[in-house]
């Protein structure tokens, strides 16, 4: 029941398409320095303005990659499960540069889920800081969250390798 998205990236024309979504190939350290240049400016708040952009773009993306109908489904009919919606979603993730993500821990009932993202290059360009700096992946963790789940939810990254840490880890909760 539930669509694959494995392979769906295409290069049609000038347009990459990824899991029917218009995309295109960012080098990290034209990332880095975009957010760099965000916390020059911003200060402080720099990560919720990368955050909530993400979270919004993502939010807006997953009933188009997983379907519409699928999620309506997925919220009447408990057959379909948010598990087997994720784990989909962590396959296409994974084929996008961003690092390995893995479900490391998933309660349906509690709408909470643990995540981890091994060689995720943008927290390797950062310097060592005391504070995690990956909330494009936490906004991106967010906003799917909120499609699969259709509640406001939060994401917080309590490991960063940017800390020194081997992986990064975002827990996944309601708001
Ligand atoms: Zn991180």
């Amino acid at each position: 029941l539930v669509k694959k998205f494995g392979n769906d990236l295409t290069f049609d024309g000038a347009k990459t398409i990824i899991a029917g979504q218009r995309g295109l190939l960012l080098s990290i350290k034209n990332i880095v320095n975009q957010q760099k240049e965000i916390e020059r400016i911003v200060g402080h708040g720099w990560g919720e303005v990368i955050y909530e952009a993400e979270r919004k773009a993502i939010k807006e993306a997953v009933p188009q990659i997983v379907g519409v109908k699928e999620l309506d489904m997925l919220l009447k009919n408990s057959k379909i499960s948010k598990k087997a919606i994720i784990q989909n979603l962590i396959g296409l993730f994974n084929q996008t540069g961003l690092g390995l993500l893995k479900l490391s821990e998933f309660n349906e009932k509690n709408s909470y889920f643990i995540v981890t993202v091994e060689n995720s290059p943008i927290p390797e360009e950062y310097e060592k800081r005391d504070a995690p700096v990956c909330f494009h992946l936490a906004g991106i963790f967010a906003g799917a969250a909120e499609a699969i789940f259709m509640m406001p939810m939060i994401c917080k990254e309590v490991k960063c390798v940017s800390m020194g840490h081997q992986y990064c880890e975002f827990k996944i909760m309601k708001r």
